[in-house]
């Protein structure tokens, strides 16, 4: 199995409704032996359109915290628990979740990285609860920065949950809390 099997698979898929609705599947981007992965939550108008995560908005605030260690999109992996946009960018469902994640554990299967950094609640809770860190999760402002390390059949996984970039958009303060979290990978680049 291969990352490009995993892809063919996902550009297929009629797991769940939200197949209907997407334009593109959007698989994801970047380097497929990435140390760092980074884990979205689902795409938005501007990925559907495009296939690729992170081109929007968020995106925008995305890049400029990937410029802030001195990496870009070719030095990381980036991907999200949803591989097709939910139809007025509301929250994912635990059906699609279900449906859709085997895709994301074939891709950390196969990408190995050292670091995951799931951004926001949707993917912090995934993440957590898949390596089993804690029992009870709580939000995303408990868990931000923080880091967490787990061993699988790879080795040692460096969980480090990060609000999701949206989150910058609208709110300065935050794009400063993210730009400051961001640090922590500073040492974990290569
Ligand atoms: N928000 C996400 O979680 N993922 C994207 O790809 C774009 C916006």
């Amino acid at each position: 199995m291969t990352i490009e099997n995993v892809k063919k698979e996902v550009l297929q898929c009629t797991k769940c409704e939200l197949h209907k609705t997407k334009t593109k599947y959007v698989f994801g981007d970047g380097n497929s032996v990435a140390n760092i992965m980074f884990i979205g939550e689902a795409p938005g108008s501007n990925e559907d359109k495009q296939g690729i995560p992170f081109v929007g908005k968020a995106g925008g605030i995305f890049d400029e915290l990937l410029r802030s260690l001195d990496l870009n999109r070719e030095s990381i992996y980036i991907c999200n628990i949803l591989k097709c946009r939910p139809p007025n960018n509301r929250n994912p469902n635990t059906t699609e979740i279900e449906a859709c994640t085997p895709y994301l554990d074939k891709q950390i299967d196969l990408i190995q990285p050292k670091v995951i950094c799931p951004m926001g609640n949707f993917a912090t809770k995934f993440i957590l609860k898949k390596f089993n860190v804690m029992d009870k999760i709580p939000g995303i402002s408990l868990l931000h920065g923080k880091s967490y390390k787990v061993t699988n059949i790879f080795g040692t996984i460096e969980i480090i949950p990060l609000y999701h970039p949206a989150v910058g958009t609208y709110n300065p303060e935050m794009k400063n809390v993210l730009l400051k979290d961001i640090q922590i990978l500073k040492d974990k680049k290569d």
